[in-house]
């Protein structure tokens, strides 16, 4: 038989004894005590594009396919408060509108709205690009002028 370990729970601090490492005295501080996970970008999406994400998340196919949609959303729009700015266009079921050329199409105005709207404007200078998601975005908004020229050519591919 395992030895019993002295833990401290995490929600009530009271120490118990576990044969193997546990956060939680009982599955009820578990619930209280658990962080809830850090809502990520593909969720924000779907929470606030479509008319009902609660019956997204109750479906696994459903959501699996939502999820992959916004995957491909955010590909393309990396900065989360685009998304926050955002207007939905309407009470959509999937994000199938918005990865379909009219969705595309809306996100491309909204993105240059969005673009101008911003203080500062988007920088131009890369050279101080830091690996990863910096050089994506830095690449992917380069100017908003070369956005609003060759933005829909590149994004026709
Ligand atoms: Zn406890």
């Amino acid at each position: 038989m395992a030895k019993l370990k002295r833990f401290e729970c995490e929600y009530c601090h009271q120490p118990f004894l576990s044969p193997y490492k546990k956060k939680f005295c009982t599955p009820v501080c578990l619930s209280k005590g658990r962080k809830k996970p850090e809502e990520t970008l593909n969720g924000f999406i779907i929470n606030k594009l479509l008319k009902n994400p609660k019956a997204i998340w109750k479906d696994r196919n459903a959501s699996l396919r939502e999820m992959g949609f916004a995957k491909k959303l955010i590909e393309k729009y990396p900065l989360k408060a685009f998304w926050v700015a955002l207007p939905p266009k309407f009470d959509a079921e999937s994000l199938t509108w918005y990865v379909a050329p009219q969705g595309r199409a809306y996100l491309k105005i909204e993105y240059a709205k969005f673009g101008l709207d911003l203080a500062p404007p988007i920088r131009h200078n890369v050279s101080n690009a830091k690996l990863g998601e910096d050089k994506v975005m830095s690449k992917k908004t380069t100017s908003i002028k070369d956005f609003l020229n060759h933005g829909s050519e590149k994004e026709n591919n």
